[in-house]
């Protein structure tokens, strides 16, 4: 653990000491003017996934939302703390994004977890229970994919994670109006980063297709 963390003291050494210093001019003006983001991504909380990396972004492109599996759960009236309703309220309300984007992805320990529950994790109280949001399209790709290996189920699984996050998206209301004004656009991606290879899901197809 020591060691992770002195990586990243020694990472920011060498942020303070180079990028910084490129991307200096930027941070001032987004300092000085406030953040402008085009663009919000739900992305999955797994270390190997960061939507900054993988786009090649610069502070103030990406206002991000991470969660496990990168869900977006339906609106709910009850309860308190909604964090991800929140931060896409506060991306849609409060910075106007243009654009939401939910990047799914391959080896995904969440949708892993939401097929295969795992009996000796059985203290998990939390993940299942967010999980368990996509027990619906889990149930269906079941039923459609029996014949299927067990890497095309779980490529689907995962593939309708982002499916059921851009419904849930919708059940918003400002969302929804935004997108009838033409203010606001959804996204749905989907990445293998072992390969790379990227896909984005396809609305008048029904399916992803490859991003060359
Ligand atoms: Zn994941």
């Amino acid at each position: 653990m020591k060691d992770g963390v002195e990586k990243l003291m020694q990472g920011y050494r060498r942020y303070r000491n180079g990028d910084y210093e490129e991307t200096r001019p930027l941070i001032e003006s987004l300092v000085s003017e406030g953040q402008h983001p085009e663009v919000a991504v739900v992305a999955c909380s797994d270390s190997r996934v960061d939507p900054a990396i993988l786009f090649q972004a610069d502070p103030g492109d990406l206002f991000m939302v991470r969660n496990v599996a990168n869900l977006v759960p339906p609106m709910e009236e009850e309860g308190t703390y909604h964090g991800t309703s929140a931060a896409l309220e506060f991306a849609v309300l409060g910075l106007g994004v243009k654009h939401i984007l939910v990047l799914g992805h391959a080896h995904c320990g969440g949708i892993k977890l939401m097929m295969e529950p795992d009996p000796y994790d059985s203290s998990f109280k939390f993940v299942p229970a967010w999980v368990s949001m996509l027990s619906a399209a889990h149930r269906r790709v079941l039923a459609t994919m029996s014949h299927a290996g067990p890497e095309a189920r779980t490529r689907a699984c995962e593939q309708n994670a982002v499916l059921v996050s851009l419904e849930n998206l919708t059940t918003f209301p400002w969302v929804r109006e935004r997108i009838q004004l033409g203010d606001l656009q959804l996204h749905g991606w989907y990445v293998d980063i072992a390969a790379p290879q990227l896909s984005a899901y396809d609305w008048e197809a029904g399916k992803f297709m490859p991003i060359s």
